[in-house]
Order: C-alpha cells, then structure tokens, then sequence
C-alpha cells in the first residue's frame, strides 16, 4: 500500500525555506536572509474553507493539487528531511542563523491533529522557538493549550481583515466559506490567554477594502488585548477570486506601517490619529520630527512579525519597490519611504468597489451587507 504523501510526515515549504535550506536552488534579490522556516501542513483533501484571495481556497484548489499560497510555490517535502536539513543549519555558533520555525495549519479536519505531531516532532529534534499559525475556526482553547505544551512558544491568527464587513465578504458565510468573525476575535483573546500577553500576532493584509483609519482601529484593538500586528501587503494570486483587484498604493501602505508600529510600540493609540475625509492618516498623533525620526529608523518598514521572521519578498516580486523589508532599509530606501508616508493618492480599492468587484467576479456573495461594528463591543 502506498502512502499518501501527507501531514504529518509531509509538509510543504515556502519557496524561501525550501531554497535557503538547499532543497532547491536560488539566491534571494539584494541577498536578502531567512531567519524563520515556514511550514504549511498538507491534505490531500485540501483547505475546507473558501477565502477568496486565496489559492488554496476550495473553489480554486478543487482539488489536492493546489500547491499556491501567498503567490508562489510551496513544495513539499518530507518532515524527516527538513528537520534534518535545519538541524545542519543550527550549529557553528553563527549569530545569524536559523531562530524560529512557524507551522502553518489549513483548514481540514485532520489538521488539528497533524499540527501537534509536527509541532512535537519538530521542537522535539531541534528545541528552537516554534510559531503555530492557527485559525480559531479549528482551534479551540484545549487546543491551542496543547501545541503550548509541545512546544509552541507563539500564536499568529490570521484574521486577515479589518473589519467584519470585509472579513464577512471574503471569509464568511458571502463567500461561502467557514469563518466567524466573532470567533476570530474570540480566539485571538484565548490564545492570550493561552500563550501569554505580547506571544500572539494577529495577521492584517492591508488593501482588502479598509480604510487606513479602520486598519489602525483592529491593530489598536489587537494592542488592547495583548496582542500585536504583522502586516502583508495584498498581491493578487493568480486563480483566485481577487486575482484582479487592485494592490494597495505605496502610501497606504507605508502609512499603515507606521500607523502599525507607533500602536505596537506604544508611542501613541489610535485616537491620537487624525484621518481625512477618505480615512487616510494626515497625522500620527506626534510632532513632524517624532515621525521623521521614527521613519529614519527604518524600523516601520521591516517586516512585521514573531522574533526572527522576516518573510522576504512574500508580498512583492525580486526587483519589485520592497514592501516589508526583510533587512534594514538604506537611506536611499528611507528617502523613498518618507515621500510615500505623504503622498495621499484617492485610494481606489474601497469597500464600495470591493463589492463591485465582487458581484461581478463572484456573483451572490455580496447579498447581505453586514452591520458594522464597535471592535470592542463586537
Ligand atoms: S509572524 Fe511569521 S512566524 Fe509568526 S505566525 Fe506569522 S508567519 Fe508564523
């Protein structure tokens, strides 16, 4: 009988993690280095849920041979293989060298499983810090409890959208997909509680129909709850449902990042922002110099994420103006940055246009717009 290549003992690798741990060959664009290895579990039956920026979405996938997540190829390897391939990268005493592994769940009802026997397996071989990257539509409490006591150290929930509206349309039952926003939030609170406050991020991609100020208010929210924010900027996978709609302008971007980093930082909250009329953030809630020195810092643009992850160029292509950058910016970089911080372009990628988008690329999900909400109140 032959196997079926699958989680536990299969588990798929970013294309970054599968190059820099010698699986396959490639250089990183200005030799850029990973500091995390990301794993995604693996199913024949695929991801249940039907996110649609998503490649593996179950409309997209169809089937097992989806192999696209965050644009670009995950292969898939064996479990044994890659704790092997990491464990020769530990050693030396090198200061640079592999920190973190984060493992990745899908959707599917063999995955709460197979994310604690690889998370065991995993920090049993190596005893470097694991992240588990976990949705609350799969993990409860006892859970998430569980792969603490095998191992994992951090939590990221991808909630992905900032607000209910945005996440109902392209997460929930509109999108005939399985998640809940209220249990979102609920399972980023539990996995505080869980982890241990300032040990769970929560996973925000800027460009999917929020305004600049509601961005602020769920990473504000995040905060407040013991939480922070790793952003990703939105690009289009090819395939998917949103593989046309538009990418965030640079400004939006850069302003949200930096937005990101005073809440987190604890420099300033939301309601010391100001926004304009089209929700774009004209002030920060500190003075001209405080937010030059902050940007020349360069520290708002890397990316944002558990200790040690800087995921590089998994949210533009190699040559490409770098969105989250996985090293420290130059001061040609910075120069670029602080323009774009203060270029406010009309930002065409708003809800009413996501809804759009949507009743002509994925008819009937946009029947019931949802009620907005206070985050706090839900
Ligand atoms: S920030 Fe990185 S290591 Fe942490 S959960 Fe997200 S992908 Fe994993």
């Amino acid at each position: 009988m032959v196997l079926a290549q699958e989680s536990p003992n299969y588990v798929r690798l970013s294309k970054a993690a599968d190059t820099s741990l010698g699986f396959s060959e490639g250089r990183f664009y200005r030799d850029a280095k990973l500091y995390c290895i990301n794993l995604l579990l693996h199913y024949q039956g695929g991801c249940r849920a039907n996110c649609l920026y998503c490649g593996q979405a179950r409309d997209v996938a169809g089937s097992s041979e989806c192999k696209t997540l965050i644009r670009v190829e995950w292969p898939l390897r064996k479990l044994d293989e890659v704790i092997e391939k990491i464990k020769r990268t530990l050693g030396g005493g090198g200061f640079l060298r592999r920190y973190r592994i984060c493992v990745s769940a899908i959707s599917n009802r063999e995955a709460v499983e197979g994310e604690a026997e690889v998370v065991g397996r995993i920090y049993e071989a190596l005893r470097i810090p694991v992240s588990v990257l976990i949705s609350p539509s799969d993990f409860d409490g006892e859970e998430m409890k569980r792969l603490g006591e095998l191992g994992a150290e951090r939590a990221g929930i991808a909630i992905d959208c900032a607000t209910r509206e945005t996440f109902d349309l392209l997460r929930g039952k509109p999108a005939r997909s399985i998640h809940s926003w209220e249990s979102m939030l609920k399972g980023v609170e539990k996995a505080v509680e869980i982890f241990g406050s300032g040990k769970v991020g929560i996973h925000l991609i800027v460009g999917l129909g929020e305004t600049e100020a509601e961005a602020a208010e769920i990473i504000q929210w995040s905060r407040d709850v013991g939480s922070e924010t790793h952003l990703f900027s939105f690009y289009p996978e090819s395939g998917s449902v949103l593989e046309r709609w538009l990418r965030p302008h640079i400004g939006q971007y850069r302003r949200v990042q930096l937005a990101r980093y005073l809440i987190d930082n604890g420099f300033v909250q939301r309601k010391d922002m100001a926004f304009n009329e089209r929700g774009q953030v004209v002030s920060f809630g500190l003075d001209t110099r405080g937010v030059a020195d902050i940007i020349d810092s360069g520290e708002p643009f890397m990316t944002s994420g558990c200790p040690g992850c800087n995921r590089p160029f998994a949210n533009e292509r190699p040559g490409e103006m770098i969105r989250n950058y996985p090293f420290p910016p130059t001061a040609k970089d910075l120069r670029a940055a602080k323009k774009q911080v203060w270029k406010h372009v009309p930002p065409r990628n708003s809800l009413r246009n996501l809804r759009r988008y949507l009743e002509k690329q994925h008819p009937g999900s946009c029947a019931e717009p949802s009620r907005s909400t206070d985050l706090h109140g839900r």
